[in-house]
């Protein structure tokens, strides 16, 4: 049960409407304004008296990625092509929550395909990412996730995914190592062979300059 609200924006022709499940906002929200108060604050004063909503609001955009089924979003632009030639989407922006603290880890994502006979809409592997990235998760669980959706639903002969993200939570607290970047990878079919996954990881550390 979905309702659009009030919050809108129109830029130029383009109407941009967030939607929101005003029960789930209001039961968030709700748990915000104690959480405030634990904190030492006073949700009432001026500036947090919408937080606890804007929060809730914040929040259930940040894990729209539980609404959205990735195999279908592929499913949607999947087209017969005998082009058997590696696929490459590199710096995809990866921005999640880390189900451990809830904190952001955000950075790039690289995936690589080699067509079975399939090959699919480029906009649609991004939008895999998001819907994956858009949830509690951990990185590595995530790697995975968008190989197997890929590998499942196109079957092509191999998949690559590699990750690189800063996690606020290792940045902002704990051992605040502030700039180090996780990597992750999973392959599938031909990425194992050392070959296929050498070339691969050449073209995306290439610059096109
Ligand atoms: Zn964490």
């Amino acid at each position: 049960m979905i309702n659009p609200t009030d919050f809108s924006e129109e830029l130029d022709g383009y109407k941009k409407i967030d939607q929101y499940n005003e029960e789930h906002v209001d039961r968030i929200a709700h748990h915000y304004s104690d959480i405030l108060e634990a904190l030492g604050e006073n949700p009432n004063r001026e500036g947090l008296i919408k937080t606890p909503e804007r929060v809730a609001k914040a929040l259930q955009f940040l894990t729209h990625g539980y609404d959205i089924d990735a195999a279908e979003v592929l499913r949607s632009a999947m087209f017969e092509e005998d082009y058997s030639q590696m696929v490459v989407v590199k710096d995809i922006e990866v921005y999640s929550m880390c189900e451990h603290h809830m904190l952001p880890f955000f950075g790039k994502a690289h995936i690589a395909y080699i067509p079975n006979g399939h090959i699919v809409g480029l906009s649609k592997i991004p939008r895999v990412v998001d819907a994956y990235a858009r949830r509690l998760q951990v990185q590595e669980r995530l790697t995975n996730e968008i190989r197997d959706c890929i590998q499942q639903t196109l079957n092509p002969a191999g998949v690559a995914v590699v990750i690189e993200c800063k996690h606020m939570c290792m940045a902002m607290r704990g051992v605040q190592k502030q700039n180090s970047v996780t990597t992750t990878s999973a392959f599938t079919g031909a990425f194992q062979n050392d070959v296929t996954r050498s070339e691969f990881l050449r073209l995306i550390t290439a610059s096109l300059d």
